[in-house]
Formats: structure tokens, C-alpha cells, sequence
């Protein structure tokens, strides 16, 4: 599953629509500290149905709205559409693009789309349990935390960043049927023996 596009509107400090596109490879997003670089990926964090609180900054539901500048007025919703790119059927939806939207608005009222029809939170948990397989957010700070884990843990993340937990868990059952069928050839020869 690949992220194709991000698109923003009245979220948290993109008071104008704003459509990230990403590319092949890496894209790095840079900015003077306060710009909404975080922002952005709260904004993924937030689309995929993460509630305030935990990995958004925000203690309520409509925080995540444009509050306002110094010459513009607050907004009545916030919207982020995250658009995915998928081979197969992998995220469980029948689309090769698949977009999620999350709406909020100032009563608190939250509304989800999928591909543009409403959807229900637990859809968009499904397909964020699904991309969480292959996806890592590291947010600001939890650089120390990986620093600090024990050498075993920090392998273990950096595997599973370098999208080699699927690559080992094959692996591991490729191994598994190596034993298996070394069982059954060993069996055979036994079997050969006693006919001998
Ligand atoms: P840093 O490197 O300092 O973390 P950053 O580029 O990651 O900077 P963010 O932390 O993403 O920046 O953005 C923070 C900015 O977003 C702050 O200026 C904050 O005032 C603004 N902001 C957050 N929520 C809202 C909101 N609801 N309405 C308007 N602005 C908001």
C-alpha cells in the first residue's frame, strides 16, 4: 500500500486547502519550527480515526479546527483526506485508490468517508490496523525513546521500519515447512529400508 496524497483543510494551522502529493521514494518536509510540520502528521494520525488526546495534540474533539490568526477568522470544520494506492485488495475496499476523509465540526459532530461515502469508524480502524503492519509514525521525542530501548527492542523497530517483519515472518514459515518436508523425506528412507 503506497500514500499518494494528503489533503488538508482548516486542520490545526492549514486554514487554506493544501494538497501534499508524495512521489516515489523519500519526501521530506521542511520548515521553520512552529510551521506544522507536526501538524502534518497528526493530520494522517487524526485521518486514520487516532482520537484527541493521544497521538493528536488536542484535548477535545474540535481543537484539531483552525482556531483563527492575527487577520483571519476561525474556521467550522476541519477536514484531512488521506489517499492510498493499493495492488491488490489488501485494505479490504474493491479500489486501486482508496481515500479516507475525517470531518469535524465545532458541535463536535465527526463524520468519516471512504472512497467519498459515509463510512463508520470501525472501517477506517480496519484499514488503519492494516496500514499500521507496514507504517511507523516516529513522532518528535520518541527519537530518545528508541535510543533508549535495549539493543533487542531497537532491532526489532528498525526491522519493522525497514518493513522486515513480513520478510522474517515468511522466513520463519518457510523454515517451518523445510523441517516439515526433511520429516517426510527421512520418513520415506525409513519406509525404503524396511521394504529393502
Ligand atoms: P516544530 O518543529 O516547532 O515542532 P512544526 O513545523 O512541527 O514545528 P507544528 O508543531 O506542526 O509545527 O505546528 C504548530 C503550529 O500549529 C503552532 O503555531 C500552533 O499555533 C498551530 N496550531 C495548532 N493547532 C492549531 C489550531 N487549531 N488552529 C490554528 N493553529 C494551530
Amino acid at each position: 500500500v503506497r500514500l499518494l496524497r494528503l489533503a488538508l483543510l482548516g486542520f490545526k494551522s492549514f486554514a487554506d486547502p493544501v494538497e501534499l502529493v508524495f512521489d516515489r521514494g523519500i519526501t521530506a518536509i521542511v520548515g521553520p519550527n512552529g510551521s506544522g510540520k507536526s501538524n502534518l502528521a497528526e493530520a494522517i494520525a487524526w485521518v486514520l480515526g487516532e482520537q484527541a488526546g493521544s497521538a493528536v495534540r488536542s484535548r477535545r474533539a474540535d481543537d484539531v479546527i483552525f482556531a483563527g490568526g492575527p487577520d483571519r477568522p476561525s474556521l467550522g470544520m476541519a477536514e484531512v483526506t488521506l489517499t492510498l494506492e493499493q495492488d491488490g485488495d489488501e485494505l479490504g475496499v474493491p479500489f486501486r485508490e482508496v481515500s479516507v476523509t475525517r470531518r469535524v465540526f465545532r458541535d463536535g459532530e465527526t463524520q468519516y468517508l471512504i472512497n467519498g461515502s459515509r463510512a463508520r469508524l470501525r472501517d477506517v480502524l480496519r484499514i488503519a490496523a492494516i496500514l499500521r503492519a507496514d507504517w511507523i509514525i516516529t513522532r518528535q521525542g520518541s527519537v530518545d525513546d528508541v535510543l533508549e530501548q535495549r539493543p533487542a527492542e531497537r532491532r526489532h523497530y528498525l526491522e519493522h521500519a525497514a518493513g522486515l517483519s513480513a520478510l522474517r515472518l515468511r522466513q520463519a514459515e518457510a523454515r517451518q515447512q523445510l523441517a516439515e518436508a526433511e520429516q517426510h523425506a527421512q520418513r520415506l528412507d525409513d519406509l525404503l529400508r524396511e521394504l529393502e
